[in-house]
């Protein structure tokens, strides 16, 4: 399975192609994939959408056209189910970030693009410069301004993720907003001016107060919630000792695989960079 976006190509939507709906933040789910359009037009309906109308057309999944649906804030999902007719009780809306790792990879992609479009939608109605309404450009994904030309693009937030390694021992933190007994790695988002390894190097220094040498990247992982792109980072020890911030980290403290206190689930790029070193520094 493939997905490609596109970017407002005309395209008519037939009743087997998918339906990406959203109220909020939480997407509607079909036994952990995406329901066709046919399958949600009672829900469309009864809240006053048309699927033609009101979709947006963002991609292919394979020969399948990707619509995205944002459902008005008046939809109460309670007994939605029923009203939306027979046989889609087992349909179910999730928050899209608590389930990335229950998804197929293509289709998360797909729905990780149509969470991020919906956002950057919400928040382009009007031009950054001179105020008026924004329109769609049609020939890439970007509005356009009628009255002064001004172009807008969809913002991505590169942030950094990353392992600090002394010895056999990683770092992990518990941040304040953080369930109660999870630690993760340290995060923190480029600013303006920085390199992947000054941001980095900030970063830890700010979070937990210290010194860190020898950043490498591992690998990324697009984290649309809302609009992120997630560098995961290893990075060796280098001096001090951990003290944290006190306003986001509240403990951090250094562990080994028989030592990790609650962990991020699968699915999240930090699970995976502690996962495959813990295979590493087990064989
Ligand atoms: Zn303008």
């Amino acid at each position: 399975m493939i997905f490609n976006s596109v970017n407002k190509e005309i395209r008519k939507h037939r009743g087997d192609d998918l339906a990406f709906v959203f109220s909020g933040a939480d997407m509607l789910v079909a036994n952990d994939s995406v329901p066709i359009i046919s399958e949600v037009n009672s829900l469309l309906s009864k809240n006053g959408m048309d699927a033609e109308g009101d979709g947006i057309f963002f991609g292919m999944l394979d020969d399948s056209a990707c619509y995205l649906f944002a459902l008005p804030s008046s939809f109460e999902a309670e007994g939605w189910e029923v009203a939306a007719g027979d046989g889609l009780g087992a349909y179910q809306f999730v928050l899209l970030r608590h389930y990335v790792g229950r998804l197929d990879p293509v289709i998360n992609s797909a729905a990780g693009y149509a969470s991020h479009l919906l956002h950057w939608h919400k928040h382009s109605r009007y031009c950054g410069r001179c105020g008026a309404e924004n329109i769609w450009y049609e020939k890439e994904c970007a509005k356009k301004c009628p009255s002064c030309g001004n172009t807008q693009f969809p913002k991505i937030s590169p942030a950094i993720i990353i392992m600090v390694m002394k010895g056999d021992e990683i770092l992990l933190a518990h941040n304040k907003n953080f369930p109660e007994g999870r630690y993760s790695l340290l995060a923190g988002f480029i600013e303006m001016g920085e390199t992947i390894e000054e941001t980095a190097k900030r970063e830890v220094r700010e979070e937990v107060g210290i010194e860190i040498e020898n950043v490498e990247y591992i690998s990324s992982q697009s984290w649309p919630f809302p609009d992120s792109l997630m560098l995961g980072l290893s990075a060796e020890y280098k001096s001090g000792d951990i003290i944290p911030d006190g306003t986001e980290i509240v403990h951090a403290d250094w562990y080994t695989p028989d030592t990790f206190p609650s962990i991020p689930g699968h699915g999240t790029i930090a699970r995976k960079i502690i996962d495959e070193y813990t295979k590493k520094n087990k064989s």
